[in-house]
């Protein structure tokens, strides 16, 4: 028995022996050109990974005479044995694990030639620690309820865009699942993210961020929206009250209505390149952001799209704007100087309204309207010019700029409504760049503007020193409003 053994041992080793010997003569022989000899081949291994559909393997080519093998072969990356129901319709349904003892499961495309377009409800709940990774196939349409539940092993998914529903369960309790790529253009308003308390970042790469996408997923620290998202939908984030870092990119053109309201956390926004429009609300009460710098192509910032951004001290506007709407920056009272471009025609009612630390404010002679209370309750500024295209001074605009002292008008100004200097205790000196006669063709809207007006002084535009006694000013060489003096 033991020399058979050794024998049949010896015959596979020479059998061996000669398998290589022949490959190598081979090389030689079957190519009736090649006249080399044979030569020890040097190979070198290129790894193919295997895909869904096609199996992997490794090739070896030898780089002196090009003969090549293939080995290592490992399957497409399909699980086996999970269980499924196949429909009439000629789909397939992955009811659970099956006989799969696999850790990483790639749910097929097809199975029996029937499509998969759902994972059942309750599919691979409990499984616990058992599964590591799912793949989930782009021919996926529904993820039913608990689907997922307490797949604990999961660190990580990908949802593909075919996919249109989610329950909002599908993945409760995945106690270790901390990240979505989430390319489904699915809005649910089921939420079906904010019962992962783990979840931490979700990368988004389908064409749109669904509207409440991660609404109250209050866990949630990090979004990113890749190059291919066009737009963000309303509400996406709203109440993401742990979000800190936002990357938004370049192919985003709009910021819908609320989409970062109340991210009471955000302390860092990129905005994409390709930004056209922040919705109203966008990112209301979202009071640690300290830095936001607008790109150039954003021709419209929304009403109240700021409001409330207490912490917000760099702001950047670019020259595209032509729209600042009502209370776009209300209550920002981090921002100390603001620079309007003079591509602004409009700012809306309550723009800047309670921005309490704003002692500088420059607004280009682009602008024609500035809504009522617009500079309400600025009461830091202590100067002010009026813009030479505006014909009216709305009412409320500076109501209770208590430190206002100095402002210039200009004589271009046909209304002054009522109440716009309502408790501007302080107001001094009202340069209009006109002449008595013109100051006396405005039409004042007397209810209460003229308490302050009554304190304050009038004074009428004189290139040289006048010859008659009266108020007058010139600006100095610094380009600075100063008074005449009589001689
Ligand atoms: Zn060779």
């Amino acid at each position: 028995m033991k020399n058979k053994k050794l024998l049949t041992l010896l015959g596979i080793l020479l059998l061996l022996c000669f398998a290589t010997l022949t490959a190598c003569d081979k090389t030689s022989t079957s190519t009736p050109h090649d006249t080399t000899t044979s030569h020890e081949h040097i190979y070198t291994d290129i790894v193919i990974a295997p895909t869904r559909t096609e199996q992997g393997y490794t090739v070896h080519t030898c780089s002196d005479c090009g003969e090549s093998y293939t080995d290592n072969y490992v399957r497409a990356l399909v699980s086996e044995g999970l269980s499924y129901t196949l429909l009439r319709d000629g789909t397939c349904i992955i009811t659970g694990l099956g006989t799969c003892t696999d850790k990483e499961i790639y749910i097929p495309e097809q199975i029996e030639g029937c499509k998969v377009v759902k994972i059942a409800d309750n599919a691979f709940a409990d499984t616990y620690k058992k599964i590591t990774f799912i793949d989930l196939p782009n021919t996926l349409t529904t993820i039913g309820e608990k689907a997922f539940y307490k797949c604990t092993g999961i660190k990580e998914i990908t949802i593909p865009s075919s996919v249109v529903s989610i329950r909002a369960n599908s993945f409760e309790c995945c106690y270790n699942l901390t990240t979505i790529y989430y390319n489904s253009e699915f809005s649910h308003n089921g939420q079906p993210f904010n019962k992962i308390q783990s979840l931490e970042k979700i990368v988004f790469g389908g064409n749109t961020v669904p509207k409440d996408a991660a609404r109250n997923v209050t866990n949630l620290k990090t979004v990113v929206i890749l190059d291919n998202v066009t737009s963000i939908g309303a509400e996406a984030f709203y109440n993401c009250t742990n979000l800190t870092s936002v990357t938004i990119g370049n192919g985003v053109t709009k910021i819908s209505y609320q989409a970062f309201l109340s991210c009471t956390n955000l302390k860092s926004v990129t905005l994409g390149t390709g930004l056209k429009s922040i919705a109203d609300s966008a990112f209301w009460n979202c009071y640690s952001i300290t830095n936001i710098v607008i790109p150039n192509g954003v021709t419209e910032i929304g009403d109240y799209a700021f409001a409330g951004c207490n912490a917000l001290t760099n702001l950047s506007l670019p020259s595209s704007i032509t729209t600042i709407r009502n209370g776009a920056f209300f209550g920002c009272i981090g921002l100390t100087s603001i620079t309007i471009p003079n591509s602004v025609t409009l700012i809306g009612e309550l723009a800047f309204m309670g921005c309490h630390n704003l002692t500088s404010v420059s607004l280009p002679d682009s602008i024609e309207i500035v809504g009522d209370s617009a500079f309400s309750e600025c009461d830091s500024l202590t100067s002010f010019t009026i813009p030479k295209n505006m014909t009216k001074i709305d009412d409320y605009m500076f109501d209770d700029c208590r430190k206002l002292t100095d402002v210039i008008i200009h004589d271009g100004i046909t209304v002054i409504q009522a109440d716009a200097f309502t408790d501007c205790e302080s107001l001094k000196n009202i340069y209009y760049t006109g002449t008595a006669d013109g100051w006396g063709t405005i039409s004042f809207q007397k209810s209460y503007y003229d308490k302050c007006f009554e304190s304050a002084t009038i004074y009428y535009y004189s290139e040289t020193q006048p010859t008659d006694e009266g108020n007058y000013w010139h600006y100095d060489i610094n380009g600075i409003p100063t008074i005449w003096t009589q001689e």
